[in-house]
């Protein structure tokens, strides 16, 4: 595709900076990340996309903005990934859904009690979460699922500011590979969360505690990636990753009564 085509950029479009750290909310934050284009290249990628469209969805109207998180305010759980896919949550609008990888994720989350249901096919299909959010360093879709460090960083206030609003109730964080997992570090340790020096390596089952000066403790757990990669190849496998997510629910003080 042409990485130069562009169309206009939403009405009231934001930037990052101030649009993020001006949210209150989180559903403030929701939705003034959908507004934003502040990455030219990602913003003609995600709307090329949602134009031209894969086959098998040519009769659906794509999303083909940022995507914001999934999950309640309150969460004590947070899912940090990479980006949206082109043809998943770029075309839902909502965090892995509509792909392999959330096939993958959100059976797991049921699995382990912390979604309403095995599928997220669409925005509008009623799934809950309980107690965890889902997000993402980048929340456009990028070529070849591959954001440039500049995109990143332009990126970064939406996590930092959607963090600091989770805060009063986080307690752990599950890092769904290692891209994110390098994104998530320098933000959490700007929102002023103590994070070791040197950093901490990436690796799955890899646990990591930080402290801040508030006293409070947050637990950052690695885990592969439910990219087809790693779940076709058996290098995550489902075993896998409800390991990780039933310790994650059952640190966050997410586990079965009883
Ligand atoms: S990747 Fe982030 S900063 Fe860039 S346009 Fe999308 S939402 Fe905005």
């Amino acid at each position: 595709m042409d990485e130069t085509h562009s169309r206009p950029v939403v009405p009231g479009a934001v930037e990052p900076v101030g649009s993020a750290a001006g949210a209150t909310t989180l559903a403030e934050l929701d939705e003034a990340v959908t507004r934003c284009s502040a990455c030219p290249r990602l913003v003609s990628w995600r709307e090329r996309v949602a134009v031209e469209k894969r086959a098998a969805f040519r009769e659906q109207s794509y999303w083909g903005r940022p995507v914001p998180g999934f999950g309640p305010a309150d969460a004590s759980l947070a899912l940090v990934g990479l980006a949206p896919a082109a043809h998943g949550a770029n075309r839902t609008g909502r965090m892995f859904t509509g792909d392999r990888s959330g096939e993958v994720l959100y059976r797991a989350l049921f699995d382990v009690g912390l979604a309403s249901a095995p599928n997220s096919e669409s925005a509008d299909d009623g799934l809950r979460l309980y107690g965890t959010r889902i997000t993402a360093p980048v929340r456009c879709a990028p070529p070849a699922n591959k954001p440039t460090p500049a995109e990143r960083d332009t990126c970064s206030p939406w996590l930092a500011r959607e963090l600091e609003l989770l805060r009063p109730t986080l307690r752990v964080v599950v890092v769904l590979g290692g891209y994110g997992w390098q994104a998530l570090l320098p933000v959490l340790a700007a929102a002023g969360w103590e994070v070791p020096r040197p950093k901490p390596r990436f690796g799955h089952g890899a646990r990591v505690g930080l402290g801040d000066a508030g006293g409070g403790e947050l637990l950052l757990l690695g885990c592969y990636h439910v990219s087809q990669q790693n779940t076709f190849t058996g290098r995550l496998t489902p075993e896998m990753l409800r390991a990780v997510l039933t310790e994650a629910r059952d640190t966050a003080g997410l586990g079965p009564v009883g």
